[in-house]
């Protein structure tokens, strides 16, 4: 630890006295105050690398969960959260609802502290205290929603003690837009500190053996037998799978830049894709799903590594001929709508219509990027509607409108599709976390796209029984039938007219 401990004021710290800012509410006094807080350059590489949309704050989860997330599944990684106890709190609430298994780093913050600039000494001590070569590689700082806009300065943090990387990131609700993107910037940070290590000398072999054929670094966090899939798809060219990204370990990250080329499954990681094209690696988008996916993938892989078109006809042959069987002898029979913001929605919305499916649009909360423009073509030219930034308000519009056989969504719309007795699926969980590419991707996709679909006559059925029952003003738990009370009603209505024109009458005087 350092002897000294220099006390750095705030750039801004009148942005820590607007209490009640957050993800909710304020978004542009935060943006304001990070600005005026010296995060104005930050703030622009973000709107750069993810340009927002439809909706400009989250409708979803706390986008740091993703850089959180991230740190997280790596090992020798310690990841310090520095941001109001209420946002931390559901940080860790989430992350070891999703199994982290690890402890999450807290640097707690008042407002004397944050105002004096304490708080970042507080964080530079907690770092130096964590920064232990045996057991850590690396430490990550996320600078939540409040610290960010207060111009917490990460950056002055030394880069590196005692041989233990440090990597402070600003990811505010008011910034970065979903929380795959999340995963994007600190992925992005790591990639960039890795090459510049891997410039400036040696550096550590990754644990496992690497293959001795050119290697193809898959973009995205994807189901575990998914790399193995494509590992036996792209053998017949003499390419193997290298590294999946984000990483394991730190490691990982050289493997990974050391590639043939980019496969940038999910097509979100931007600053990432920065890296690996600054270390001279091409980058394919899309994935090798359904038949179309995976003959415009294979061949796309195959010319970005300069594999000759024999190789590569053989190895269409060998998947496509299995996958045209699977697909011949089982089928998705119904009409659907998808939505999500894991950034893979496109290559679900491809699968399924070459698994027979009547999809008619498919909303990502995340952006159009070049990595995936080929699937949103693809996909228009089936006349599906796609969505970037999608909000949950066109969401919903798009299942009330093509009243589907079964909405395969995010929370709130699997709720919304439930209450109108519309068979569901939650994305997240049971979509985007199964195998996908191949032959085993469309196996499993149809087995339980098909298997929900069936499930409507039990919702027919509990209707039925339970009819209005828990519904509007009989939500919740009652010991009597409920009584309405119409006057009640009435009352509160007319007290709530009477406030608004109150207000009104002020704003206007
Ligand atoms: S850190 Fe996350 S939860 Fe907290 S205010 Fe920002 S976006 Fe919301």
């Amino acid at each position: 630890m350092s002897d000294i401990i220099p006390i750095t004021p705030l750039p801004n710290p009148a942005a820590a006295s607007a209490d009640g800012l957050g993800c909710h509410s304020g978004k542009d006094q935060m943006l304001d105050a990070a600005a005026k807080a010296g995060k104005s350059e930050v703030l622009a590489k973000y709107a750069a690398d993810y340009p927002k949309g439809a909706h400009d704050q989250p409708q979803s989860m706390c986008p740091a969960f993703g850089s959180l997330r991230v740190g997280l599944r790596m090992r020798r990684t310690a990841t310090i959260l520095s941001g109001s106890a209420c946002c931390v709190y559901g940080l860790t609430f989430t992350s070891h609802f999703y199994g982290a298994r690890r402890t999450v780093g807290y640097v707690p913050f008042n407002s004397e502290t944050l105002v004096t600039g304490k708080l970042f000494e507080d964080i530079r001590e907690a770092v130096y205290e964590q920064a232990d070569p045996e057991k850590l590689d690396c430490i990550v700082i996320i600078n939540l929603c409040v610290p960010t806009a207060s111009g917490v300065p990460l950056q002055l943090l030394p880069k590196e003690i005692n041989g233990v990387r440090i990597i402070g990131i600003d990811v505010p609700g008011f910034g970065v837009p979903t929380h795959a993107e999340a995963k994007d910037v600190l992925t992005g940070a790591m990639l960039h500190y890795a090459r510049q290590e891997a410039m400036a000398g040696p550096v550590a072999a990754p644990r496992q053996a690497r293959s001795s054929k050119p290697t193809i670094t898959l973009l995205g966090e994807m189901f575990p037998a998914d790399p193995m899939i494509i590992a036996q798809m792209i053998g017949p060219m003499d390419l193997a799978v290298g590294t999946v990204v984000p990483t394991r370990e730190w490691r990982e990250l050289y493997a990974a830049l050391d590639c043939k080329a980019v496969a940038a499954i999910h097509p979100f990681y931007t600053a990432s894709v920065r890296e690996f094209q600054a270390a001279g690696r091409p980058v394919v988008g899309s994935a090798p799903v359904g038949i179309d996916g995976t003959h415009d993938w294979l061949g796309a892989i195959g010319q970005a590594c300069g594999v000759s078109q024999e190789k590569i006809d053989v190895a269409r042959n060998q998947t496509l001929g299995a996958m045209r069987s699977v697909l011949a002898s089982q089928k998705i029979n119904g009409r659907i709508t998808l939505s999500g913001y894991e950034g893979s929605e496109l290559l679900v919305a491809r699968l399924l219509i070459e698994c027979g499916a009547d999809l008619r649009y498919v909303g990502s909360a995340c952006p159009a990027t070049p990595w995936n423009a080929h699937d949103a073509e693809w996909l228009q030219a089936k006349g599906v509607h796609v969505q970037f930034r999608a909000s949950l308000e066109q969401d919903l519009a798009a299942m009330h409108e093509f009243k589907p056989q079964l909405a395969i969504g995010t929370t709130p719309v699997v709720q919304a599709a439930k209450e109108l007795c519309i068979p569901s699926l939650y994305f997240t969980n049971l979509i985007s976390a199964r195998p996908l590419m191949g032959v085993a991707g469309a196996g499993s996709l149809i087995q339980v796209v098909n298997a929900a679909i069936g499930n409507q006559a039990r919702f027919d059925e509990m209707k039925a029984f339970f009819g209005t029952v828990g519904q509007g003003d009989e939500a919740g738990v009652w010991e009597d039938v409920p009584v309405m009370h119409p006057d009640f009603k009435k009352e509160v209505r007319r007290q709530f007219e009477k406030k608004q024109k109150k207000r009104k009458a002020e704003e206007m005087g």
